[in-house]
C-alpha cells in the first residue's frame, strides 16, 4: 500500500520540472499517507475544507506548508489564519478583507491567489479579469496590509485537451496582463496555479508554476 503511494508520488514528481511547485492534494486521505509523503520529502499539501485542514495541521509536523485550495467561506477564515501558507481561492473582495483582518490579528501576512473562472462552468467559483484587476489594485493600498496577492489560480473544464489548453492559455494571458501593470510588483505577483491530475502536463506547457495534484498521487478519492 505504502509502496504504491510512493511509486505514484515519484512518478508524478519526475514529470514536474524543478521550478514548478507541486501541491499534494490530500483531501479525504488519511494522516498516514501524508506522513509517508512527508518522509519522502514532500512539504506542501493542499486541502479544500477548513475543518479537515485544521484537523490535519494539528497532528502533523509544523514545517508542512498548508495550502487552502477550495472555496473559502468568510466565517471560516479565522480557523486557518494562524498557519495557512497560501490561499488559492480568493474569489471576492469581501473574502480578501476578512483574510486581511484575521492575518492582522495573528500578526501575519497571508499570501493569496485570486481565483479566475476559466472553465465556463457555472459550478466553478471565480472572478473575471476585470474584477481581479480591481481587487489587485485595492490590495496594494493600506487597507490590505496583511495580505499579499501572489498570483492567480484557475481550474479548467473537464473537456478535450484542445479546450483545456485554450483555457489555460487564456489564464496565462490574464496573468501576464496583470503582472504587466505598472503597479504590480513582479517579485511578489509570480505564482500561477493551474493543473490537476488530469491536466497538469498541459498546464505546465502553458506556463503554470504551481500544480495541485491529488488522485494521481493518492489514488482515487472515495466519497461516502
Ligand atoms: C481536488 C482538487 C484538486 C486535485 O484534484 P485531482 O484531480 O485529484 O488531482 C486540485 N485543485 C482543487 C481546487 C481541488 O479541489
Amino acid at each position: 500500500m505504502d509502496n504504491e503511494l510512493l511509486e505514484r508520488f515519484e512518478k508524478v514528481r519526475e514529470e514536474i520540472p524543478d521550478d514548478v511547485m507541486l501541491v499534494a492534494v490530500s483531501k479525504t486521505k488519511p494522516i498516514e499517507d501524508i506522513k509517508a509523503l512527508y518522509k519522502a520529502g514532500q512539504k506542501v499539501f493542499g486541502e479544500n475544507k477548513v475543518q479537515e485542514l485544521t484537523a490535519k495541521a494539528e497532528v502533523l509536523p509544523d514545517d508542512i506548508e498548508w495550502h487552502m485550495i477550495g472555496h473559502l467561506q468568510r466565517n471560516k477564515v479565522k480557523y486557518i489564519a494562524p498557519f495557512v501558507s497560501l490561499i488559492h481561492s480568493v474569489d471576492s473582495e469581501r473574502l480578501l478583507k476578512e483574510i486581511d483582518k484575521r492575518a492582522a490579528q495573528n500578526n501575519r501576512t497571508i499570501d493569496c491567489l485570486l481565483q479566475i473562472d476559466i472553465s465556463g462552468e457555472e459550478t466553478k467559483f471565480g472572478l473575471d479579469e476585470k474584477e481581479a484587476a480591481t481587487i489587485l489594485s485595492k490590495a496594494l493600498t493600506d487597507e490590505f496590509k496583511h495580505v499579499r496577492i501572489r498570483g492567480l489560480m484557475g481550474m479548467a473544464a473537464h473537456a478535450d485537451e484542445a479546450i483545456v489548453k485554450k483555457q489555460f492559455k487564456d489564464l496565462k494571458t490574464v496573468y501576464d496582463q496583470l503582472r504587466g501593470l505598472e503597479t504590480t510588483d513582479k517579485q511578489v505577483f509570480n505564482l500561477l496555479s493551474m493543473g490537476m491530475s488530469n491536466d497538469y502536463p498541459i498546464a505546465i506547457s502553458c506556463g503554470s508554476n504551481i500544480v495541485r495534484v491529488g488522485s494521481k498521487i493518492f489514488g482515487e478519492r472515495v466519497y461516502v
